[in-house]
């Protein structure tokens, strides 16, 4: 089945007891044990497993062509339950521009439990010259928070597999409408739902996605239970809800990221636009190869410095200043701000999000802050 169709269809199912078309949401933490103490449809409890999380997690694991999905009540809990599923002094290598909330988690809570190196890991030499005998994991973030580097899938998973390390990919800016790593070797796939999933910049939520269910993976869901950082009843519900439109969604954002980056990339005082889609990106053609779409991510650095990209800021109407992204409407930030002092983000660089206003409207106001 194509993904639209997926996207409607696979967490929906005609709840048997009222014949409801869409699943009713089940607020209850408890059900009911039978005499013998079993459990008739399996639920005990709702932090080990809830009908709307289940159903989530269904939709997820469809989407990525995964075989099983664990919903996290932020991105950054799906991040930690990796962490967390490794032994203690084992190995990670990450990317040097990882995005900054899951570096920092690495950095400050796992320090002294896990070793790791932040390295370029588009550079093959230092890719191979940082694996070593107690590496397990090799964490890939593509396209990149906020330049917008594209790290080629297939070439890390080749390399990853001479040694036996596992790799995870945070395909968050890209979802499952524009990138499928698993096809493509990766063993799980990590996403903040709080981005394109929710799309309404309205919920918190973080998944995992599994090629295989082994033992790494039922450490996972321990971690899941009983760490038991899990999405409420409600929040899944309202992702199943938002997924079932992803593609659309994904589509018109990334119609808009096209115009809006052609049109910034002609103008005399922006010094370089970041974005897969265009020629000009380095990566251009393995995001091509690897991506069925370019996403709707992308930066750029405006002439002049820090001063003259935060007038830019200023003067803009219709694109919100603020951080996240994904949602519907266009968001736009000062990203080195954001990052704080030890950043290495350009300070010229603007990051934006763009929504599904209409292109005109987003171009038009663009413009006259450009002026
Ligand atoms: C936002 C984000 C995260 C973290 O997700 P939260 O839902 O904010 O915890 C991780 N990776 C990327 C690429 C993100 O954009």
């Amino acid at each position: 089945m194509k993904i639209e169709t997926i996207a409607i269809h696979a967490g929906n199912k005609t709840d048997d007891a009222t014949k409801a078309v869409i699943q009713p949401i089940v607020m209850s933490t408890t059900f009911e044990r039978e005499v013998d103490g079993s459990y008739v449809n399996g639920y005990i409890y709702s932090r080990a497993a809830n009908p709307n999380r289940h159903q989530l997690e269904k939709v997820l694991a469809k989407l990525e062509r995964g075989v099983e999905a664990a919903a996290f009540s932020s991105g950054n809990a799906a991040g930690m339950a990796v962490f967390q599923s490794l032994a203690p002094g084992t190995h990670i290598i990450c990317p040097d521009d990882m995005y900054h909330g899951l570096r920092n988690q690495i950095k400050i809570l796992f320090a002294g439990i896990l070793t790791f190196d932040f390295i370029d890991i588009n550079n093959e030499a230092t890719l191979k010259a940082n694996i070593r005998p107690e590496t397990v994991l090799i964490w890939v973030e593509t396209p990149s928070n906020p330049l917008l580097k594209v790290t080629d899938i297939k070439k890390v998973i080749a390399i990853a597999k001479q040694h036996q390390i596992k790799v995870v990919v945070d395909s968050t800016f890209a979802t499952p409408v524009f990138q499928r790593p698993l096809e493509l070797g990766a063993d799980l796939v990590m996403h903040s739902s709080t981005k394109y999933f929710g799309g309404h910049s309205d919920l918190m939520g973080g998944a995992l996605i599994t090629a295989v269910k082994d033992e790494w993976w039922a450490k996972i869901r321990q971690v899941q239970e009983m760490g038991g950082a899990i999405p409420s009843p409600m929040d899944c519900y309202y992702l199943v809800r938002s997924l079932k439109t992803l593609p659309y969604r994904m589509r018109g954002h990334e119609h808009n990221a096209h115009l809006l980056t052609a049109f910034l990339e002609q103008q005399p005082n922006v010094e370089s636009v970041m974005y897969p889609g265009l020629t000009s990106h380095p990566q251009h053609q393995i995001a091509k190869d690897q991506m069925l779409g370019f996403g709707a991510m992308f930066s750029f650095c405006v002439k002049g410095g820090a001063d003259a990209a935060k007038q830019v800021l200023s003067k803009l109407k219709l694109f919100t200043i603020a951080t996240s992204l994904g949602g519907v409407e266009s968001l736009i930030e000062h990203r080195a701000s954001v990052e704080g002092p030890d950043t290495k983000t350009p300070q010229n660089l603007l990051r934006v999000s763009v929504g599904l206003e209409h292109i005109d409207d987003l171009i038009a106001d663009m413009e006259q802050a450009l002026e």
